[in-house]
């Protein structure tokens, strides 16, 4: 059996077949191959007590702990309970054992003794404890060999031991298994080849073994993924698009002469850039970042013009409703007469843009789809709903994609698949640190918008801490009536809709806090009522339909509104130049970049604005820090850097983008920056000599795995 077939073989084809089924259904593990590449989660010394403090509720653990005591007990239904305290040496856990034997305290649960208990962390009062763990004691006789215990993560019925015992067994049967990555990466960077790092890392006779596996494995998953994104913009190069060059006498022109302000030098040279992509004969895959306010929209909007120029259409994609409509609005603004197809006072050479929405009437709804189908909308702008089925455009040129944080690769594949590989221009106002970028959007080029239009005047960001001084909510409100009673008008953010609900996703609630105060619907008549009496107030929210968010919105936009009291629905993009207040309530339940995004949402016109991060979090506290940052610097850079260092790994990627939350296991972003850039630089030149890789089969075939594999977990998901 060659070393493929073996990594491919299932499980139940091997001496393990009597728990194919319980490895498949409890921890997904089908084949010998995904066996292997199940790691151990940490390593024990023999004799090394496991921190009782570093378990998490819910959590399937296995333990090693001492035993303290044990005694039976007999329940009201005559069943006997076996109650087990073990210890670390400094905290203590109590275990609990059904249908207890009393031969067990004389023979097992003997005081003194150590053992490793499997099973699942279960709360019990304050307390955590094992219920009815499985357990193993470390004096029986099992040979261990070398000097560390791979712990792995454990499931019912499958304890550590029992997959340690299976890896082991495996391993021993393997023949020599192929190697992905290719010799001269492995020279270069002294790694290990496949084979040893997989014995190394399941059976380590030092820490300094563990960490020769983790650094190999560290560059297999940093150069599969590298490989991913160089073979997908190579595909790209070789796709063919239709080209869609720069025309005069068309509404490019028309646009650029109505256009209210000059564009600064950063718009212009990216304009200039996209004209130059769109033109080639294939696609266009282009991140476009840039500061909020920095204006993006009007070089996406150019780049669509670009497109209708030559007859096709764009389609610009929204995360939300609000922002749907939102765009609508401001592209039919900076459009005026532009967007006045088939309307009076609408111009010569005009088109028109339509919204498409989950929640539209169906009536609505065939009419927008019957534009895009005809072309008689030159752009679309929605949410999902443009990505479903049914929706065809007659030729649609270039997709814009605005906050792609919230889109996945594979919803713009679905997208580009509507027309024949339209140009795609991604947009996204959360700075992305450079790491982050290429792990994430490795497939795009990257181009920033870097400064500000003229006459801006900057935001001055205040925390305001409540604790310490409660007076200063009163202040706080009294702020708000001064900026309307200017003539400007306010955003008031909340945590949560309504203060009965549950934290949900627009509900921002921390599990080691206690809930908000602050809720939407609660805020807005005690404020209606009290501090804020006779403003003209306004609630948005994303329990609100579509068309009362879009009436609420231009309300505000209009200024009919004075103080809109918001969840995070207005987070991303939404612009209303006059207002120049913002206050943000339990302001720490946000993330650092999350800040900066609602912060944005004022300070769009040349009237000084305020934005006050209201706490009720202690001066010393690390939230009270983020806080500081965040009202210190206006660079988004440097706070999306600061949020990098602050979070979990998961949290960042998965805010950047949803979906890629598990394919890193090794890599950490902050840490493994230079060797995540040496894999992109070294499997792009792979990529380059050797599109097919047909000189490296096993790399081919690995990179044909992870995309399944996404795929599966895409579609579980
Ligand atoms: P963002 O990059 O956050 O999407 P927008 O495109 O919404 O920013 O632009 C923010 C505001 O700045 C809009 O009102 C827009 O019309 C305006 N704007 C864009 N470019 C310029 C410019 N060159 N000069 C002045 N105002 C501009
Ligand atoms: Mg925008």
């Amino acid at each position: 059996m060659s070393g493929q077939e073996f990594l491919e073989q299932s499980l139940a084809k091997t001496f393990l077949r009597r728990l194919a089924k319980k490895f498949a259904t409890e921890l997904e593990i089908e084949t010998v191959g995904q066996l292997l590449r199940h790691f151990p989660r940490r390593y024990e010394e023999r004799g090394e007590l496991t921190p009782l403090d570093s378990l998490a509720e819910g959590e399937y653990v296995t333990v090693q702990a001492e035993i303290l005591r044990a005694k039976i007990f007999e329940t009201r239904a005559r069943k006997k309970l076996m109650k087990v305290q073990v210890t670390d040496g400094r905290r203590t856990m109590s275990m609990t054992l059904f249908n207890a034997q009393p031969y067990w305290l004389k023979s097992w649960m003997v005081p003194g003794r150590r053992g490793y208990f499997t099973g699942k962390v279960n709360r019990y009062g304050k307390n955590l404890e094992l219920l009815h763990p499985h357990t193993d004691f470390e004096d029986e006789p099992k040979e261990v060999k070398g000097g560390l215990i791979p712990i792995y993560p454990a499931a019912s019925g499958l304890t550590s031991r029992k997959i340690q015992t299976a890896i082991e067994g495996v391993l021993a049967l393997a023949p020599p298994l192929p190697e992905p990555l290719p010799d001269s990466v492995i020279e270069e960077f002294h790694l290990v080849p496949f084979h040893r790092a997989l014995r190394l890392i399941h059976n380590p006779s030092s820490r300094a073994d563990v960490e020769i596996a983790r650094k190999r494995f560290k560059w297999e998953e940093a150069f599969l993924l590298q490989a991913t994104f160089a073979q997908r913009r190579h595909q790209a190069q070789a796709d063919p698009a239709t080209p869609r060059p720069r025309r005069s006498g068309g509404l490019l022109e028309a646009f650029d002469q109505r256009c209210p302000f000059p564009l600064t030098e950063g718009q212009q040279e990216i304009g200039d850039l996209l004209a130059e992509e769109l033109a080639q004969p294939h696609p266009m895959n282009r991140l476009l970042q840039g500061e909020v306010g920095s204006g993006k929209t009007v070089v996406a909007l150019r780049a669509m013009l670009t497109v209708l120029d030559t007859g096709g259409q764009a389609a610009m994609l929204a995360p939300t409703e609000v922002l749907a409509y939102q765009h609508a609005r401001s592209l039919r603004q900076l459009l005026g007469p532009l967007a006045g197809a088939g309307e009076l006072g609408g111009a010569e050479r005009a088109t028109s843009v339509v919204v498409l929405t989950g929640s539209q009437s169906p009536a609505q709804r065939r009419k927008a789809l019957a534009a895009i189908a005809d072309g008689s909308a030159g752009i679309a702008v929605g949410t999902h709903a443009l990505l479903e089925e049914g929706v065809q455009f007659r030729d649609l040129g270039l997709v814009v994609v605005d906050e792609q944080h919230r889109f996945g690769v594979e919803q713009r594949d679905t997208l580009r698949a509507k027309g024949a590989n339209p140009h795609v221009l991604v947009l996204t106002a959360t700075p992305i640190p450079r790491t982050v970028a290429i792990t994430v959007f490795g497939d795009l080029e990257v181009s920033s918008l870097t400064e500000l239009p003229a006459g801006r005047s900057p935001i001055d960001t205040r925390v305001v801490p409540v604790v310490d001084h409660p007076k200063w909510m009163a202040r706080v409100w009294q702020r708000v009536r001064e900026e309307v009673e200017a003539g400007h008008q306010v955003y008031i953010v909340c945590p949560l809709i309504s203060a009965d609900d549950k934290p949900g996703p627009e509900n921002i609630q921390n599990d080691e806090k206690p809930k908000s105060r602050y809720a939407v619907l609660n805020l807005l008549p005690e404020l209606e009522g009290g501090a804020l009496f006779g403003l003209r107030l306004a609630a948005l929210h994303g329990r609100m339909g579509a068309d009362e968010k879009d009436a609420v919105m231009s309300a505000f936009a209009r200024g009919q509104v004075d103080v809109l009291i918001a969840t995070t629905v207005i987070e991303v993009g939404v612009d209303v130049a006059n207002a120049t207040g913002m206050v943000v309530l339990d302001a720490d339940r946000f993330g650092i970049s999350q800040l900066h995004q609602l912060r944005g949402r004022v300070g769009r016109g040349s009237a000084a604005s305020i934005c006050l991060l209201v706490t009720s979090e202690a001066a010393a506290s690390p939230a009270r820090r983020r806080l500081e940052a965040v009202a210190s610097t206006a660079d988004g850079f440097e706070l999306a850097e600061l949020d990098l260092a602050e979070r979990r790994e998961g949290d960042v990627l998965g805010t950047v983008q949803a979906g890629r939350k598990r394919s890193l296991r090794f890599l950490e972003l902050r840490r493994d920056a230079d060797l995540i850039r040496a894999a992109r630089e070294r499997a792009f030149r792979l990529v380059g000599s050797d599109p097919e890789l047909h000189r490296h089969p096993v790399l081919a075939q690995a990179l044909r795995f992870t995309l399944e594999e996404k795929a599966v977990y895409l579609e579980k998901a």
